[in-house]
């Protein structure tokens, strides 16, 4: 297998980083940080500075996402997968529902399903690179899906349970969506992500929408004797919320590059823009596996292909992996299939800091590795 294959410099993209999380920083965030340098890096995140950046987080959030009356944002350290265990805790009364469709959301069906608290969650599942379809439950009260399953590049639809009862929550794991894909807020109750997708940051923080109906739910269950640890407690989340804090120390430089990825968003146009942005990128990729005669796209029904993750897969005649081992040794990088997935695949973020026409250089770059192997 020939490992030295040299791209052309006119073919390469301007950036090479096209992976699922973390993902693609833009130089603006890193400027950000170092104009954060003197005033706010190493100071206190219980005083002005660090609380009103906190803020500015919240409200461009706020304004991205056109949030509705009454709707809050919270902030937690831990990412998506601690508020997994958050959700377990302090959004789920009795019983939940999950959609399971690969890595992620299998991993928070089985963060409610174990709970000895819980009764057992009913999890539906489909092959991965398909959607289930959920469905009302008289005992659940928490119904649970990805937006977006970026280890298959498969986008569930957004949309309140039809027949569930009034006061089941939607709660929605956005963290590869959210600020890619567009999403009506009044159709979930809990729209949480992790910063490191989409809004181009660093990891280990989690973010979350959360209705009038969820924020009763924290408020209901915190006040009964289910013992809840203080890190998880959304409650404990809420309270700090609600005062631009988080319960523990956050990293003040992921908050300033989050809070850098907003600004551009919501000047670009808001998440209009950022889901046509992603859209276009998106439509790339799927336009060139159809030509080509050796890929095709994973996902078979075009409606459930994600505009944020593009999964491709090889003909067996071409070794994937060979494909991805030459774009790294040229730097573009982290194109490798979601690892338990186990396909002769690339996988490639179209996340909104990508530039669409970068992914086109990234098209071409393939196409170029592939006749000189
Ligand atoms: C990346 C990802 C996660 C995990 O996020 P962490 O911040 O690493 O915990 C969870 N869900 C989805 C859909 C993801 O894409």
């Amino acid at each position: 297998m020939s490992t030295d294959i040299t791209i052309p410099q006119n073919l390469l993209p301007a950036d090479g980083r096209f992976g699922a999380g973390p993902s693609k920083v833009r130089a603006e965030q890193v400027q950000a940080i170092v104009e954060a340098a003197d005033s706010l890096l190493g100071t206190s995140h219980r005083q002005a500075p660090v609380k009103n950046l906190v803020a500015s987080v919240q409200n461009g959030l706020k304004e991205m996402f056109n949030a509705p009356e009454g709707y809050e944002v919270l902030l937690g350290v831990g990412g998506a997968t601690a508020f997994w265990d958050s959700a377990a805790f302090s959004l789920v009364r009795n019983k939940a529902q999950h959609l399971s469709f690969g890595e992620f959301g299998s991993k928070f069906a089985k963060a409610t399903d174990k709970a000895p608290f819980l009764a057992a969650s009913t999890i539906i599942t489909s092959e991965p690179g398909s959607v289930p379809v959920p469905a009302a439950e008289a005992d659940v009260d928490v119904y649970a899906w990805p937006q977006n399953e970026t280890s298959t590049g498969a986008a569930a639809p957004v949309k309140r349970v039809a027949g569930a009862n009034d006061d089941a929550l939607m709660v929605i794991d956005a963290t590869s969506g959210a600020g890619g894909l567009a999403v009506d807020l009044a159709e979930t109750d809990v729209y949480y992500f992790a910063p490191q997708k989409n809004f181009a940051a660093d990891g280990g923080l989690w973010i979350a929408f959360v209705s009038p109906a969820a924020i009763a739910r924290i408020e209901e269950i915190a006040a009964t004797d289910r013992w809840i640890p203080d890190f998880l407690n959304l409650k404990t989340a809420l309270d700090n919320s609600l005062k631009n804090q988080t319960y523990n120390t956050p990293a003040l430089t992921t908050l300033v590059m989050l809070d850098s990825q907003i600004k551009w968003i919501n000047a670009n146009g808001g998440l209009a823009w950022a889901a046509e942005r992603t859209a276009e990128s998106a439509a790339k990729v799927q336009a060139w596996a159809e030509a080509s005669d050796i890929a095709a796209m994973y996902v078979a029904n075009p409606e459930h292909r994600s505009n944020v993750i593009s999964t491709v897969d090889f003909d067996d005649k071409i070794d994937a992996t060979a494909i991805a081992k030459a774009l790294r040794a040229n730097g573009v990088v982290d194109v490798e299939p979601y690892r338990k997935l186990g396909r002769n695949q690339l996988r490639i973020a179209t996340f909104v800091a990508i530039d669409p026409s970068d992914v086109q250089a990234l098209l071409n770059c393939i196409d170029y590795v592939i006749e000189q192997l």
